[in-house]
């Protein structure tokens, strides 16, 4: 298998980060704007270590505040 190095929805744009349970990557810009873990309920070994989980989890975070004051 070869390490997918280019995002999953950008084809064209090099990956930041890669999810190393889907084996899929991330550009820059998907990480900081729409940060998304293929299966944020089920149970994943490198999630402490996953900076997508964790981005995915601080926008859901800030999602919630958002909804909270408006
Ligand atoms: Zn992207």
């Amino acid at each position: 298998m070869e390490q997918q190095d280019h995002c999953h929805y950008h084809p064209e744009r090099p990956s930041v980060v890669n999810c190393q349970k889907m084996g899929y990557g991330l550009c820059q810009h998907c990480l900081e704007h729409d940060p998304q873990c293929a299966q944020p309920r089920q149970h994943c070994k490198f999630r402490e270590q996953c900076v997508i989980f964790f981005r995915y989890k601080e926008a859901r975070r800030q999602r919630a505040r958002a909804g909270d004051m408006s």
